[in-house]
């Protein structure tokens, strides 16, 4: 049996087994929580070391700054036309099937604002002024910036700098191996990652605001389907069939853990080795596209500001959804690969149109729902970013992509 089929056993069956412990969700806190709880810690274990390491190589292999600087060109503009797509997508769908329209108000809850980080000072930070500290932190700009300039640094002296080139790629491929180790245990690190979630939100949470999450659902599958599917195909030789296939380890990751940066070296491991993608460019793409990139944080934001609107009966002009669509945009860049991060987020698109924030307590309840939907989009997003920058760049090998049928590696073949 394939890892991919066993993943979704385990999902399916983690789906059953939370039901059976909806009345008592106590239990699967407990005793089956703390297993999802390790297999995530296994995998974020890798992230630091991984970005860093993979990223330094994939600097000094591209080697030039010009080059360099048109993928990160390239990538910004898939990342913001998609993004753009997603709002559109998820505004069109709220304001066709209206889940708001009819919705009794939940009490009041108060909700404080976060706010936006200015634009200065957004790039300001992406500068570490101490990169031990930033790699301590996790602060992913920040590992991206240093491992860049190290890794062109590297490249422009020489031979004194293939030590710390061939010490980064060794690091890089002992943590791909450990990725892989640890994806053997994905099945039921899935299943118990699952169970708890779905014991506490069960039906009697989701039932009420059941029309929102289906719009949402609805959206994030449009634009996987219309959006990534098809510039995939455009720009490779990939067919949707096998890019959702080939992506699906890392989609069921990233939908039974709600983090896109947990998933992360899944996706990297993926793409270079089920879609053939180069190493400079997956590790480049990936792990930033981690931190701005998040469609699925975008349609949610979008959907639920109408949603909201419409359950307080307050009409949005269209000027008020173009301001919809630009600050979701932001928000969607300043959201945190984590958990409920969106949620924050929401907040501030709220604001900037006046919606009340109470409206949020609304969606408090069925965010993780909601959440495990969005995340799988924001990864699936990134992998197809990551398979078209390096389709126009020439750097995908399809010789050593396991999803075109061939490839020496097949050890997370789909
Ligand atoms: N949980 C999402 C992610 O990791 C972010 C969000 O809450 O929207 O991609």
């Amino acid at each position: 049996m394939s890892l991919v089929t066993k993943i979704m056993i385990g999902l399916i069956l983690g789906v059953i087994v939370g039901l059976l412990f909806v009345s008592n969700p106590k239990i699967a806190n407990t005793y089956i929580k703390p297993f999802g709880t390790l297999f995530l810690n296994l995998i974020k274990m890798t992230i630091v070391p991984l970005v860093f390491a993979s990223l330094v190589v994939g600097a000094a292999s591209i080697g030039d700054i010009k080059k360099l600087g048109r993928i990160g060109g390239k990538t910004m503009l898939y990342f913001f036309v998609t993004t753009a797509f997603a709002i559109v997508i998820g505004l069109v769908a709220a304001n066709i099937f209206k889940p708001g329209v009819n919705v009794s108000l939940a009490a009041a809850a108060a909700q404080e604002v976060t706010e936006a980080p200015s634009i200065i000072q957004t790039f300001l930070d992406i500068i570490p002024t101490n990169p031990i500290d930033a790699m301590a932190k996790g602060n992913m700009l920040q590992i991206i910036f240093f491992a860049l300039f190290t890794g062109v640094g590297a490249t422009y002296i020489g031979e004194k700098g293939q030590p710390y080139l061939k010490f980064c790629d060794s690091l890089a491929e002992i943590m791909y191996k450990i990725t892989e180790i640890i994806m053997d245990l994905a099945p039921y690190g899935v299943f118990a990652l699952i169970v708890p979630v779905i014991a506490s939100n069960g039906p009697k949470v989701l039932l009420p605001l059941i029309k929102v999450i289906l719009v949402c659902y609805v959206a994030f599958f449009l634009h996987a389907l219309l959006t990534y599917s098809v510039s995939v195909k455009i720009w490779s030789k990939i067919s949707p069939m096998k890019f959702f296939k080939g992506a699906s380890p890392a989609s069921a990751i990233a939908f039974s853990t709600s983090s896109s940066s947990g998933t992360l070296p899944v996706s990297m491991r993926i793409v270079q080795q089920v879609f053939g993608v180069s190493e400079s460019i997956a590790s480049f793409v990936l792990p930033l596209g981690t931190t701005i990139n998040m469609d699925g944080t975008a349609i949610y934001q979008g959907v639920c500001a109408v949603f909201i609107a419409q359950a307080y009966g307050i009409p949005l002009s269209i000027g008020q959804q173009v301001t919809i669509l630009l600050t979701a945009t932001l928000a969607s860049v300043g959201t945190a690969g984590v958990p409920g991060a969106g949620f924050m987020m929401l907040m501030m698109v709220l604001s900037s149109v006046g919606l009340p924030l109470e409206g949020a307590a609304l969606i408090a309840g069925i965010d993780r729902i909601l959440d495990m939907g969005r995340t799988t989009v924001n990864v699936t997003g990134n992998i197809a970013a990551s398979i078209v920058v390096a389709a126009t760049e020439g750097e995908i090998n399809y010789e050593n992509a396991s999803i075109m049928g061939s490839g020496k590696d097949k050890s997370l073949k789909a």
